[in-house]
């Protein structure tokens, strides 16, 4: 396992066997991405597959871009990959005023087009499209403030006119239509929680998590007797993901919060309820709960992820981690590990 990146800026990391190696989640641009990469020793031509855990920005980012110039599929479950198709497909805006400028004249047309009186139920509809539009405006205005990578400063569209040219390198010998099509992947292959299936010589295991996207999940991935998982971006520990988390020697667990920080932070209180909801991620403290009455004590190394960077830090989520484990930390077992946002971690192998 090689952690590219971990936290929510961006997400991204390797799991290799002998023969196959799969990238999970595409959360930085596509050249930061093989920058990080190259830090690492992994070889980008290397890779086989891409999967993608759920759609939220900083598991995406990058996706379309670097899967296009590696020429590589990517596995989505079903829903997850249709909520990422209409994340990419340009809306059509109107603002609210046109919009019901709009309805009226609609409305003058159908009056015109008949001399009976408007039926009531016509009101109706206008008044349930306006609750839409207002729970949709609503919506998007949560998002854009939930998600720091939504709101695009300088330094962003600057990585932006980079992708560009990682862009136009992978899809310079596409044809013109499918250059334009944001949402064009090489190839798409569809999994779904619960159902295991193959990589190469990999054996990968989703399990649905608790979080507010489509149809978040995480993995296990198995070969040669190794066992390796990725829980991130999960609200609290289910029942199905204590079970998925048995006999794993390496596991990518999110650490993301520490409460007080969160309580006493920079975060909006909407922000603030959300990611401590039950759909939102774990706090050092449920971490550390997981770490001392349902983990099984079997894992080499346990790496603490996505770790908030305005509200933890890693030495907080380290101690905690620590202490829950306690007594069965040894040199060969239990070893804690932080994954970092900044810089990819050295490699981990068995
Ligand atoms: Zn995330
Ligand atoms: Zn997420």
């Amino acid at each position: 396992m090689t952690v590219l990146a971990s936290g929510s800026k961006g997400n991204s990391t390797v799991i290799s066997s002998g023969r196959t190696r799969v990238l999970v989640d595409a959360g930085l641009s596509c050249r930061e991405l093989l920058r990080r990469m190259a830090i690492a020793g992994e070889d980008p031509a290397q890779l086989n597959a891409i999967l993608i855990t759920h759609e939220h920005h900083d598991h995406i980012d990058g996706l379309a871009v670097l899967a296009r110039r590696l020429r590589i599929p990517v596995f989505f479950t079903e829903p997850t990959h249709r909520a990422w198709v209409r994340m990419l497909t340009p809306k059509t805006t109107m603002t609210y005023a046109k919009w019901l400028d709009h309805l009226q004249k609609e409305k003058a047309a159908r009056a015109q087009a008949t001399t009976a009186a408007i039926p009531v139920q016509e009101l109706d509809a206008a008044a349930t499209g306006a609750a839409q539009f207002e729970a949709i405006a609503s919506i998007s205005a949560e998002a854009a403030t939930l998600d720091p990578l939504v709101n695009h400063s300088s330094a962003d569209v600057e990585v932006e006119e980079n992708e560009d040219v990682c862009d136009e390198e992978a899809t310079a010998a596409l044809p013109s239509s499918v250059k334009a099509d944001p949402t064009y992947l090489p190839a798409v292959e569809y999994f779904r929680a619960g159902t295991p299936f193959s990589i190469g010589d990999i054996d990968i295991s989703p399990f649905t998590t608790p979080h507010d996207a489509a149809d978040p999940c995480g993995f296990v991935f198995e070969s040669e007797g190794i066992r390796m998982a990725i829980a991130t971006d999960l609200g609290y520990m289910p029942p199905n993901v204590k079970a998925a988390l048995k006999r794993i020697d390496v596991l990518l667990l999110e650490s993301n919060h520490d409460l007080e920080m969160l309580r006493d932070g920079p975060y909006p209180w909407s922000v603030k309820q959300r990611v401590l909801s039950r759909v939102g991620h774990l706090s050092n403290d449920a971490t550390a709960e997981f770490l001392a009455r349902d983990y099984d004590g079997g894992s080499a190394y346990i790496i603490l992820g996505h770790i908030s960077a305005s509200n933890n830090n890693p030495a907080l989520a380290l101690l905690a981690a620590e202490q829950a484990i306690g007594g069965r930390m040894t040199l060969l077992g239990n070893r804690v590990l932080t994954a970092d946002q900044a810089v990819p971690m050295e490699p981990i192998s068995l």
